[in-house]
Order: structure tokens, then sequence, then C-alpha cells
């Protein structure tokens, strides 16, 4: 008899996403004439754009020829694509972080799971709620939860984003070591100002914490007065870790390339008071857990910090971006609390009942697909998530179909 990592049987099941496809999937049987529109999963629809597909072909013919053949490659990354992330990302935006700062991974899921394994089991945590289930799901399988009691687990600190705090979590009084921020905000769209983003690094400073900074949806952010990266915010070098993808950013969800950021000056402690760097610490377990991503997916991902790389993902997230200004508009004039849709593909909204049967409301009447927001964390009961990734006629065809309703 093989015992089982207890903490797995903590986990609360992928109850959300299965139980969205059963019901579609009833839906679907019981009325095969109807066209089902899927607003619901947060995946890119449009290819990759031709600069990337060019280099990303190249990648591949050289994998064909012995002179230019690649095996394993360096963990952390080739140069040559991280060398053009800390120019392009950083360096050009006046962002002192340099190449041999970034590791390139398969995912930001994979990077933002994985690296809780450099803290001890016992650290105290902050997490927003609702966020990308990721953060809590992994510390619950390091074994750091605690119990799982009215839709929490005991030992985390839950950020609340509420619709009082304008899905902006309130700094808390008291000390954390770790805290997971996550801006524009899965699933709430919603961002945070500057001055707001600085008041967290004066909290990691101030209480000697760490931030864990996940940016996946900074590509959608044109504004300059929010922060693209907390390394905008002077101190963050000190106390921050930044999570990247190229997922949304160039359409990457199924080519996989994501990139962390980890300061050098990032430290943690012994329990006799030793300094440690994060940054060495994690160059460690990922030359041990970790291969690589594969050389033609990061000669494709290179060409994305090109100029036309650059103009040509700017394309495409402006066509999302006008999706999810068209599905934001119809849902406010619905009089519907909602938020996000500007910074973000993500439109997130008050339901008028609770979220599953919204959910089976939207889908009987209007044959529209989204996300309760319930799988986002306990605030997010009584919410739902639309997300803009999808064609613009789809999407034009849901906003008819979503002006028809009331209730
Ligand atoms: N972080 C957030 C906030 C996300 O919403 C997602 C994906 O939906 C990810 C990370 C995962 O990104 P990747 O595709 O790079 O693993």
């Amino acid at each position: 008899m093989v015992r089982v990592n207890e903490n797995y049987t903590l986990l609360q099941g992928s109850y959300l996403f299965s139980e969205v496809a059963k019901r579609v999937k009833a839906y679907q049987q019981n009325n095969p004439e109807k066209k089902i529109i899927r607003l619901g999963i947060g995946d890119v629809t449009q290819p990759l754009v031709p600069s990337v597909v060019k280099a990303f072909q190249e990648g591949v013919e050289e994998m064909a020829k012995k002179e230019t053949f690649h095996g394993y490659g360096p963990e952390q990354g080739y140069e040559f694509l991280r060398e053009a992330i800390a120019q392009v990302d950083f360096q050009k935006r006046g962002i002192s972080i340099t190449a041999d700062e970034i590791f390139i991974s398969t995912g930001a899921k994979e990077d933002t799971a994985n690296f809780q394994e450099l803290f001890d089991t016992k650290i105290s945590l902050a997490i927003p709620d609702p966020v990308y289930p990721v953060y809590v799901d992994s510390n619950v399988m390091a074994g750091r939860a605690g119990k799982f009691s009215h839709g929490r687990y005991t030992n985390f600190f839950y950020l609340d984003a509420t619709i009082e705090n304008n899905f902006k979590p309130e700094i808390p009084k008291k000390r954390f070591d770790v805290v997971y921020l996550c801006f524009p905000n899965n699933p709430t769209g919603q961002v945070l100002t500057r001055e707001e983003l600085k008041a967290w690094v004066e909290y990691a400073h101030k209480h000697g914490s760490i931030l864990l900074f996940d940016a996946a949806y900074e590509a959608f952010v044109e504004d300059p007065s929010i922060p693209k990266s907390i390394f905008e915010i002077d101190g963050a070098r000190e106390v921050a870790v930044e999570f990247r993808s190229l997922s949304k950013t160039a359409g990457f969800t199924g080519t996989r390339c994501a990139y962390t950021i980890v300061p050098k000056e990032v430290k943690v402690y012994t329990k006799k008071g030793h300094a440690l760097s994060l940054h060495s610490l994690w160059f460690r377990r990922q030359s041990t857990k970790f291969n690589g991503v594969s050389y033609p997916v990061q000669k494709a991902a290179a060409a994305v910090f090109t100029a036309e790389g650059q103009k040509e993902i700017k394309e495409v997230i402006g066509y999302y971006k006008e999706n999810a200004r068209l599905i934001y508009e119809t849902i406010a004039s619905l009089g519907l609390p909602c938020t996000g849709g500007k910074h973000s593909p993500y439109i997130w909204f008050k339901t008028p009942m609770d979220s599953w049967r919204f959910f089976d409301y939207l889908l009987d009447k209007v044959q529209i697909v989204g996300t309760p927001g319930i799988g986002f964390g306990r605030n997010g009961d009584g919410y739902f998530r639309l997300s803009a990734f999808g064609e613009r006629q789809n999407v034009l065809e849901a906003i008819d179909r979503l002006k028809t309703l009331s209730w």
C-alpha cells in the first residue's frame, strides 16, 4: 500500500471547468440546432503573427541540418532571447533588468506554481481572492494550506478584491512573508496605478516581504499611468519577482514560452539568518528540474521582440481589446456593475442571480458560455467572467444576443 501525498486530498478538484463542459454538452445534445458562442475560456484564438511563424520555421530548418542542429540549450534560456527581452521589455523603457535576471520557461503557469518551492513550508502567505487559482493550489500541494472551511483554506490570508474596494485589495495591516499579486488581474481585469503598486513595494520593504507579481496580461496595458512591470517602481528590485508570458501577449498558449524575472538583490534567509540569493536558488531549481524550451520556440519567441514582431502583436492585442470594449459596453448597458475590459481581455460583472443560475440562464436564453466567478475564489460567487478572446463576428453576435436579455 503506497501512501498518498495527503496535501493533494485537500485540493478542491477542477469542478468548475468540468461542470461548465458537462452543462454545455448536455445543452448542445438537447438543442443541436442552436449555435453556442463560447466566451468562457481564457485561450487566444488568433494565429501566431507572420514574423513569429517565419522564425519558428527557420528554427525547425536549423534543427534539420547537422551544422545548425541544437541539442540541450542553456537551462536559463538562450542568450539571444533573454537579451531581446531585457532590451525591449525593460531597458528601452528605462527599467534596469539584465538578461541574466531573466529565466525562460514553458509557461507562467509552471513558474507561478513552482516558485513557492524556494520558500519554507511554514511561511505566511497572502493571496488575492478572486484570482488565477494556481497560486492557491500549488501552495496546497506544498502543504501550506491548513484545512478547507467555508470556501477557504485556514492558513492563507485572502486579499479581498470586492466591488466595495473596486477590486483592488487593501494592503494588509499585518506582515506576510510572501504576497501574490496579479495585475491586470485574472479574472477581474482590474489594474493598479503606479501609486497603488508603489504602496505594495513599500509594504514589502517595511515588512521584509517578497511580492510575486504575475504580469501575464501586461500587453493589454497601454495607459502610461499603469505600470506594465513591477520593476517600474523604485525599490522593487529588492522585493519582487515578476512572471511574464508570451501566451496572451503573442498567442503562445499552445506554443509555450514564458519568462520569470528574478533580480539579483532579492534575498531569503536560513533559520540562522544567513542570506541567500533568490536568483541563485531559482537558477539551481531550474537547472535541476527543467531542461529548457525548444530551440525553434525560443527562436520564434525572439521574433516577438523585433520591431516587426512588436508591431504585429500590437495589432492582435488591439483586436482583442476592441472585442473587450464591445463586451464591456454591452454588459454595462444592461445595468450590471462591471470591471475590466480596458487593460485586460476579461470582463467581470455582478450577476443578477447566483453564478451557476446565471450560467444556465445565459446558455438557455442566448447560448453564450461564460465562466462562473466562484471558480476564482469565494469572492467570485455572484460574479461572472466573459473573455474577449474570440472572433469579432462571434463577439458581435454575442452582443446582439446579450442586448435582448432582461431579468
Ligand atoms: N497567469 C495568469 C494570471 C493567467 O491567467 C494564466 C493563464 O490563463 C497564466 C499565468 C498561464 O500562462 P501560461 O500560458 O504562460 O502558462
